[in-house]
């Protein structure tokens, strides 16, 4: 038993390295939520959500107005009754990133509680993860010099953000392949920033430079494009923005709209949803990316186990935490070596030893 003594929800504003640029728009700061929960014998668990106003309709205030609404509910339940603690977030409308956030400190709980990491807790497939980094939107120029430092760097895939004028995007990616040589690879993702026939021509071209995948090419709502764009393109096409959870994926598989689902804890509302969703996908030969909105690397952290534990993630994209210029995790967490490799600790739990938590703004405790 690891019965739930005391919740209580902060607010974090970590800076970015440098403004991070997509089709959609510009960031300068990753603005979360931190969720602690404290259990019965004292057992501490952490949790992050990164809430996304465009993709979720979501922000921190809304974020922390859900957790008030269910903390009391959640008081005095047993974190092993995983199953009730995801009914009464399913009461919650909305805020996927909260949900996440309480589960990801649930999972935390559980772990601690049986002595185990969360990966091995969620299905222990693998050891290791192979992560992208990403390259925000700039002139192909300049991108193509990122790309060249982030090869430096010890990284062997590249996510290459497109989706503002196709002549520019063509451009972009040709000079990145010229730069980086043929043995990284590398992955684009367009943020619903193309027209049908601009994404004809884009994928077309840059099919000459060894693109792994494109993401998101058309707006989120546009399954039937999208499907008629997958027949056409000779880059496999992986939806983001058209699923967050296990409705949407339906409709994608059903209409044949993409040949990969990028799953982000953010969007689904939970761990659970989010392993629903990947044997879903898997049950019709859809492979999943595991990508991350704005966390630290408390969230992802998360992110890590549950891409070591599932077998349908094919694809890891979690580097929200290396973008940024400050750090809530002081010790612990998942790692980042050369290579792009990142591992989850193998201690009880998530793995997470300190944080700082003078970056934490407390904004609500309940007990
Ligand atoms: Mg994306």
């Amino acid at each position: 038993m690891s019965i739930i003594r005391r919740i209580e929800a902060f607010e974090l504003k970590l800076r970015l390295r440098e403004p991070f640029r997509i089709a959609m728009g510009v960031s300068e700061y990753s603005h979360n939520i931190v969720v602690r929960i404290v259990d019965k014998e004292g057992n501490v668990g952490w949790g992050e959500g990164s809430p996304s106003l465009r993709v979720n309709r979501e922000t921190v205030e809304s974020n922390l107005s859900a957790i008030e609404s269910v903390a009391p509910k959640l008081l005095g339940v047993d974190v092993f009754g995983i199953e009730r603690v995801r009914e009464i977030l399913s009461r919650v409308e909305g805020n996927p990133s909260t949900k996440t956030a309480v589960e990801t400190a649930v999972f935390d709980l559980i772990g601690k509680n049986t002595g185990r990491p969360v990966f091995k807790l969620l299905g222990g497939y693998r050891d290791y993860v192979i992560t992208d980094i990403t390259l925000g939107i700039k002139s192909p120029e300049d991108m193509a010099r990122d790309a060249v430092r982030a090869v430096k760097r010890g990284f062997r895939i590249l996510k290459v953000k497109l989706g503002t004028s196709p002549d520019e995007d063509i451009e972009r990616v040709r000079l990145i392949r010229e730069a980086v040589g043929d043995d990284i690879i590398i992955r684009v993702d367009a943020n619903q920033g193309w027209k049908f026939d601009d994404a004809i021509r884009v994928l077309n071209k840059i099919a000459d430079y060894n693109v792994e995948l494109c993401e998101q090419p058309l707006p989120a709502g546009e399954l039937e494009a999208l499907a008629e764009l997958r027949r056409l393109s000779p880059i496999p096409i992986m939806v983001d923005e058209s699923v967050h959870g296990m409705l949407e994926a339906l409709k994608v598989i059903e209409r044949e709209a993409a040949d990969y689902i990028n799953i982000k804890l953010m969007k689904t509302g939970g761990i659970i949803e989010a392993m629903h969703l990947a044997y879903l996908a898997e049950s019709v030969g859809i492979k999943c990316m595991i990508g991350c909105m704005g966390e630290s690397l408390l969230g992802i952290t998360m992110g890590v186990h549950f891409a070591q534990a599932l077998k349908n993630i094919e694809f890891v994209d979690l580097d929200a935490d290396l973008l940024l210029a400050e750090s809530l995790v002081e010790k612990g967490g998942a790692s980042i070596e050369k290579g792009g490799i990142r591992r989850a600790p193998s201690m009880p739990g998530l793995g997470i030893e300190a944080l700082a938590e003078n970056k934490l703004r407390l904004r609500l405790r309940k007990e």
